[in-house]
């Protein structure tokens, strides 16, 4: 058995920075402006006692790096895991400021996290943990200041615990200031589906651009949390057959075919995990990232396709579900061998484009129906997908680094317009 593996790299910022630097050049960006956002604007670092159910008091490390505010307020989820750090939080908040620009959304770029293995707490130790972070954070999050929504190792549950602390505390009902909440607590219809059905529509963009029938075509997945599990199943509505799923327990390849509402209904009775799954061979991770296949979805961790895995890749198109799975050494390989990247800050953004349409109706006070969602969502993430695209063949350039180009157009107009010197 072998959990999915990541390579630990000096600095994931450094890797923002050096995509940036490509893309800048490329477009010629102005000096003034890469300067800019090479810095993130704020950093804020916390520590968190809360009282374990032991009735000991543990110390959390907890982070929020607001990277940009340039185009709007600062947007990006909250992290609960063991290796949360300074860099990572930084590099995911840089992340953000692209992936909203990219995806032509009014936000900035933020991230947030708390050093802890939320698989090892209680609820009310989540739930304590979740409420000390809001009272940390209560001058940095605002409806049109800076907006959480969930990411790695949270769900619309902790998003509910924050959202009442912090409504506690400024004695107002701002369902806004958080989004990807449960429906009945002002969360949008279709948020929970969004990454993947976002990963589901760049994957069908790019088939199409190959010429290729999803019909006869297959996809491997890593990751069966939201982002993973929703992308199989949706891919799998569009006819693609999936080969391959991964978790953190390990790879199941199927070459007929895996029934993604079979393993859906296997992880709601195991704990949410793959662990035992019979109805295709057990393989590692690594083994996963190099089967033969159309379609291949990192949706787990990031830094999972190293330079190593990159010249083993035996697929035409990877779709990056996860927010960092590819390493920039491993960038020139996969452009090499003529394999198209649809990079996170594309390929992911249908998270936060929902989270958007969240923000949206809770200042309406109005409530789309799931279909109105979706459609928008499909629109908006087409539009970017074609933006990317076009960028692509007019720099000739991959789509990662076209993406970006896309990103830093937007932001380029918004920094010179605010004037922000
Ligand atoms: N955490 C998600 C991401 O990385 C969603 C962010 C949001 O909805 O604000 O894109």
């Amino acid at each position: 058995m072998s959990s999915i593996t990541q390579t630990t790299h000096e600095s994931m910022y450094e890797a923002v920075l050096a995509r940036l630097n490509t893309a800048s050049q490329l477009i010629n960006l102005p000096d003034s402006i890469t300067e800019v956002l090479r810095y993130p604007q704020k950093e804020v670092k916390v520590s968190l006692p809360v009282v374990m159910d032991n009735g000991k008091i543990k110390v959390f490390e907890a982070f929020r790096v607001i990277h940009s505010t340039h185009l709007g307020p600062s947007k990006g989820g909250i992290r609960y895991a063991m290796d949360v750090n300074e860099d990572e939080v930084k590099a995911l908040a840089a992340w953000m400021t692209f992936k909203c620009a990219v995806a032509d959304l009014p936000y900035g770029g933020a991230k947030g996290g708390i050093k802890c293995n939320p698989r090892q707490m209680s609820e009310s130790e989540l739930e304590r943990l979740s409420r000390a972070y809001a009272k940390a954070m209560k001058d940095i999050f605002g409806v049109n200041k800076d907006i959480p929504a969930p990411d790695m190792g949270t769900s619309g549950r902790e998003m509910a615990w924050i959202l009442d602390e912090f409504n506690k505390i400024t004695g107002e009902d701002s369902p806004g200031v958080i989004t990807g909440k449960p429906v009945g607590l002002g969360g949008s219809l279709g948020r929970e589906a969004a990454t993947g059905r976002g990963v589901m529509v760049n994957a069908l963009q790019s088939l199409t651009k190959l010429n290729i029938n999803p019909k006869q075509s297959t996809a491997v997945v890593q990751g069966f949390g939201n982002v993973g599990s929703h992308a199989a199943r949706l891919l799998a509505e569009q006819g693609i057959k999936i080969i391959a799923i991964a978790d953190a327990s390990g790879g199941y390849y199927n070459e007929k075919g895996i029934d993604i509402h079979d393993a859906l209904n296997y992880v709601a009775k195991n704990n949410r995990s793959l662990e035992g799954y019979s109805k295709a061979t057990k393989i590692t991770n690594e083994e996963l990232l190099v089967l033969p296949t159309d379609l291949l979805v990192p949706a787990a961790l990031q830094n999972v396709i190293t330079q190593e895995i990159a010249k083993d890749v035996k697929c035409k198109i990877i779709v990056e579900g996860a927010n960092g799975p590819t390493l920039p050494d491993a960038d020139p390989i996969l452009n090499d061998k003529g394999i198209i990247v649809v990079p996170d800050i594309l390929a992911n953004s249908g998270g936060v484009t929902v989270s958007y349409f969240e923000w949206v109706q809770n200042k309406m006070g109005y409530y789309w129906t799931e279909e109105e969602v979706n459609q928008k969502h499909d629109e908006k993430m087409k539009t970017a997908f074609e933006k990317v695209w076009n960028n692509a063949q007019k720099y000739k350039t991959s789509m990662r680094i076209a993406a970006y180009i896309t990103a830093l157009e937007k932001l380029q107009l918004g920094i010179k317009m605010k004037g922000h010197f």
